[in-house]
């Protein structure tokens, strides 16, 4: 057995220290790290299964070009990169800098995410950059923006430790983020109390000490009845509202007008009036409370708002950056958070400076000497495939990701790929849905072979280490893209060697002209984001990086929690309620597609399973796609438990098996995400989705879509 390597599990959020090594007959095997804040040696089934993921079957293992009859043709890396850098060079020239685009994903380590993001924004001048992580958190950024004045998640996993009371609002926690629910089961133990607001009876429903059913969509009607519930008995700390907020009148107002009685705000959320009372004295009893929310909340045509609905309670009562308290949103993506950091969305500018301010464009464009900088937002990832369709975006490079199974509508993402004048793909499988609409593939370095940070739900930036040698002609991320950058004249911003000058770049540039101003008397407006104790790092103390939370003082100290002074990221340095009327979801269902459509995870599967699906051991778990129903629905349907059936909405249609788990809502079914054409025919849920999105921060409504369900 070589000697193990820490590094970070490739999947969920939560971030877990792996040790992982080789023996000799080249059989990987992993551990939990016991030394890693994140997880303290425990590791879920999919990351305890790591190690038979890793086999080379299906690797995407050299460039290739599809030929004119559609067939793929090996190809050289010099080859290949000139005709991106060409193909790029050609359709900017010819259509404007707009014409070209980038979809990424919450996959790529946090070097990989910089370089792309400073080609598209500081050199081709195009903020058409966005990423798979728009359609899990991207409500959640935009609430913490509004409340917070920055994408900020307040604390951290000990406070779930520390709360005598965890509310779990649309988050399977026990799911799909395993480790995490182990900490706050480990609490319960101790004395916390634990409530479930989710639509379905998960497995995480199974600690509950409450489970609230409520109808999809209604979050918002439930957390404006708390607010007005705790501020009509007082339950709110008013010296923290009066010195460190903003906005509590029009918030209240709305609230109040949406929802001041519970029994109106239960019968609207399709739950009892006792139980809601239940939950109502529970949040107002206990000062330590953490609400944990996930893609529950965020995948909703009103998930910014829902986000907010929730902050504001905690606002109201102080609880935030105290040890045990505060709102924590749960990313779904190992680097969702890293993504943000570098500005890897089509509204962001790198470390967490915003697009459509121009000191921010200035200090960004100014620290990289770019010869260009986006001036307004680019196209978010349903508006971008949209746009591509539309013929108006005419070149996109897509990294790690997989969006003709995974978009809503995928139907229309797999038809604006085919419509795509130059689809590059970057991946590190060879055969996915994707790929097959490429001009050009890209091989890819995937976990275990690649070397660089990712950032976890809590802040913490964690090294993710190779123990494996590149197989193939495959490269890392960071490395095509800069070698592509060089072929468009792009030299000088893109010389980088190692992943260690890029992360240093990034460390650099967090903290460039970030020091709050001094003596106007004012609370300091101020960016979270400072890395400034790793921007001197040398080679050897980046390979040796321990886990660290930022924001990283000069010497080199994380922060556990923020916010802890009241002293919010707003410009006056005070957090702002945000009023939030409530509106039900975009599509509501009719005599002809009678159900709602929920979709979501199971426990051991990773996104579109080309990982996950290698391993016996996972797929034994669930083997095939499945639709969760009440038995009266089944019936009314004319569809058989055990019997395969078709669920059908405007947008499309997919095949899968019938079950009666999951205790669903009458009028509700659930259909897991991970299934497609590799695995089983018909089997994309995607393609059934509505690509309704959230106003505010453009994340599609997942969790509600109008369809019927009928014998297969
Ligand atoms: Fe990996 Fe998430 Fe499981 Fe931890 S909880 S081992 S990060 S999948």
């Amino acid at each position: 057995m070589s000697a193990r390597v820490a590094t970070t599990c490739p999947y969920c959020g939560v971030g877990c220290g792996v040790l992982a090594g080789v023996d000799a007959a080249g059989v990987v095997s992993v551990a939990g790290d016991p030394s890693h804040g994140s997880n303290h040696g425990r590791l879920c089934v999919k990351g305890a299964a790591l190690g038979e993921t890793v086999d080379l079957e299906g690797r995407l293992l050299h460039p290739q070009l599809r030929g004119q009859h559609g067939q793929f043709q090996r190809t050289s890396w010099d080859e290949a990169l000139g005709r991106v850098a060409e193909g790029f060079s050609r359709v900017i020239g010819e259509h404007g800098p707009d014409a070209v685009a980038f979809y990424v994903s919450g996959q790529l380590l946090t070097e990989d995410y910089y370089v792309v993001n400073k080609l598209a924004k500081g050199y081709v001048g195009t903020a058409n950059i966005d990423t798979n992580s728009r359609l899990c958190m991207s409500s959640a950024v935009a609430g913490h923006k509004r409340a917070f004045g920055e994408d900020v998640v307040p604390g951290c996993y000990e406070d779930l430790e520390l709360a005598e009371l965890v509310v779990l609002v649309g988050s399977n926690t026990a799911w799909c983020h395993p480790v995490v629910f182990q900490r706050i089961a480990a609490a319960k133990e101790s004395g916390a109390r634990i409530v479930v607001i989710d639509p379905r009876f998960t497995a995480t429903c199974e600690s509950a000490d409450l489970h609230l059913p409520i109808k999809p969509g209604t979050d918002v009607w439930l957390f404006n009845g708390l607010l007005a519930f705790l501020f009509r008995h007082g339950v709110m700390d008013t010296a923290f509202v009066q010195a460190h907020t903003q906005g509590l009148a029009p918030a209240l107002s709305a609230a109040e007008g949406d929802a001041s009685d519970p029994a109106d705000v239960a019968r609207l959320c399709g739950v009892q009036t006792a139980d809601l009372l239940a939950f109502y004295r529970l949040f107002a009893r206990h000062e330590k409370t953490v609400t944990l929310f996930s893609q529950g909340v965020n995948q909703s045509s009103s998930g910014t708002d829902k986000v907010n609905s929730i902050i504001n309670c905690h606002l109201l009562t102080g609880r935030i950056g105290k040890p045990g308290a505060g709102p924590f949103s749960i990313t779904g993506q190992p680097n969702a958070m890293g993504g943000r950091e570098v500005g890897g969305l089509a509204n962001m500018l790198a470390a967490h400076m915003d697009l459509h301010d121009a000191t921010h464009r200035e200090i960004v464009q100014s620290f990289w000497a770019s010869p260009r900088m986006a001036s307004q937002p680019g196209l978010k990832a349903v508006a971008l495939f949209d746009a591509i369709l539309e013929g108006r975006v005419k070149a996109l490079w897509i990294m790690g990701t997989n969006p003709v199974v995974s978009l809503p509508d995928a139907d229309r993402a797999r038809h604006a790929l085919e419509a795509c004048e130059l689809v590059v793909c970057s991946d590190i499988v060879e055969r996915t849905d994707t790929n097959r609409h490429a001009h050009v593939l890209l091989p890819a370095l995937g976990w275990g072979e690649k070397d660089g940070v990712v950032t976890s739900s809590e802040r913490r930036l964690s090294r993710q280490r190779p123990f494996l040698p590149a197989p193939g002609e495959a490269r890392a991320d960071w490395r095509i893209v800069c070698d592509v950058a060089r072929r468009m004249g792009f030299g000088q911003g893109f010389g980088f060697d190692t992943p260690h000058q890029i992360f240093v770049e990034h460390a650099r540039l967090t903290a460039y002209r970030n020091h709050p101003p001094a003596d106007d008397g004012l609370p300091a407006a101020q960016r979270l984001l400072n890395l400034e104790g790793l921007a001197t790092l040398s080679p050897r103390d980046y390979a040796e990086l321990a886990p660290v939370q930022w924001p990283v003082n000069p010497k080199g100290d994380g922060s556990r929690r923020l916010f802890s002074d009241g002293l919010f990221a707003h410009a006056d340095g005070r957090a702002r309620f945000v009023a939030t009327p409530a509106r039900a979801p975009m599509h509501a269902p009719d005599r002809e597609y009678p159900l709602v459509l929920n979709t979501g995870r199971v426990r051991d599967h990773w996104h579109t399973m080309t990982r996950t699906g290698k391993s016996p051991r996972l797929a034994g778990h669930m083997s095939e796609p499945y639709i969760d129903m009440h038995p009266h629905d089944a019936l009314h349907s004319g569809v058989r438990e055990g019997e395969l059936a078709r669920v059908h909405s405007r947008w499309g249609a997919m095949v899968a098996r019938v079950r009666h788990g999951g205790d669903m809502l009458a009028g509700n079914i659930f259909v897991p995400i991970h299934w497609n054409d590799q695995f089983a025919s018909d089997a994309r849920v995607g393609g059934v989705v509505n690509p309704v999105v959230d106003p505010v921060s453009g994340e599609p409504e997942f969790k509600h879509t109008p369809v019927r369900v009928e014998p297969f």
